[in-house]
């Protein structure tokens, strides 16, 4: 069923988490958007070259996970304990190899450490210590968890406390965000790539839609490669990146309809936020999102490339 195009594509995003424009200044807009437009140069310059979808989608989310501005690796959210616990995971659309990683506390890229798992058959995915464990047997470079805290970090778990204690709603950036690629190779295959620090005074272990292949993570090469945002248990519950993948097998959706219809159907009725970025084998992108924003960008089959954060 694969095609096989001439052209590339890579689409990320940096979460659905985006803060109202007024509480960043102008500067640190656009260092975020330069750090977005970095890590799709890096995944185009893979594909560019001739690498395939994964490598790119690792080099992208890697990027992103090296930035202070989103969360996950460095910049990661702070959990209930005040300790980081990163989720990533990663699915090559041509094979149906997938690794994941859960909980970890050290890896500096969790998404460097799922591709590693990606190249196993068991296990492919891997919790807690045992996944940073690993990532040393891996010569993987681990990191003191001081390293992944910003202070962004830090005064949004002190809101969320500060909620907690008042009865007083968090905005959506306080609460979450995410980074995710997804990639179409010049060989015509698929890939998708997602990491994150998951939700700011998360319970300990608690473990999000992000480390979940299917749910916020899936690439299928002939239908589409998908990175979703937002509350991790709903995309779970609904099996979310699957679910888009299946609209358009069984369905006959279109990738946008599909992913419109998740967000209006499951998400927004019940308050919840979420966002996706996805392509499909022709190369369509899609960045749906019921929040007020979220980070995105892409390199197009024309290679113009494009940035956004809010409903720009
Ligand atoms: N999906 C992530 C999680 O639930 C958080 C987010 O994307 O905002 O861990």
């Amino acid at each position: 069923m694969t095609t096989v195009p001439t052209r590339t594509v890579i689409a990320l995003h940096g979460g659905c988490g985006v803060m109202s424009r007024a509480l960043l200044s102008e500067a640190e807009w656009e260092d975020a958007c330069a750090d977005i437009r970095k890590a799709l140069e890096a995944g185009y310059t893979v594909l560019s070259e001739g690498g395939s979808a994964v490598e790119a989608v690792e080099a992208c989310v890697t990027v992103l996970e090296d930035s202070p501005h989103f969360n996950a690796g460095h910049g990661a959210a702070l959990n209930a304990n005040g300790q980081h616990e990163l989720d990533a995971s990663i699915m090559d659309g041509a094979t149906a190899q997938a690794g994941a990683v859960a909980g970890a506390q050290a890896v500096r890229n969790p998404v460097r450490l799922a591709r590693k798992l990606m190249g196993q058959t068991i296990p492919m995915m891997l919790a807690g210590p045992a996944a940073d464990a690993y990532a040393v047997t891996q010569g993987l470079e681990t990191m003191p968890q001081s390293y992944f805290t910003t202070p962004r970090r830090a005064e949004a778990l002190a809101a969320m406390r500060a909620h907690d204690r008042l009865g007083t709603f968090a905005s959506e950036s306080e609460k979450h965000g995410t980074v995710g690629a997804v990639a179409l190779d010049c060989a015509g295959n698929l890939a998708a790539a997602t990491s994150t620090g998951g939700f700011t005074n998360k319970a300990v272990g608690r473990v999000g839609d992000s480390a979940v292949i299917g749910a916020g993570t899936y690439a299928r090469n002939g239908i589409c490669a998908v990175s979703c945002t937002g509350q991790g248990e709903q995309f779970i519950r609904h099996v979310v990146a699957h679910d888009i993948a299946a609209r358009i097998c069984y369905g006959n959706q279109t990738l946008t309809e599909a992913a419109r219809t998740i967000l209006a159907e499951s998400f927004t009725p019940h308050g919840i936020g979420g966002g996706i970025i996805a392509i499909d084998q022709e190369g369509t992108i899609c960045a749906e999102f019921n929040t007020e924003g979220m980070f995105r960008g892409w390199i197009d089959a024309d290679g113009a490339l494009f940035v956004a954060t809010h409903r720009d």
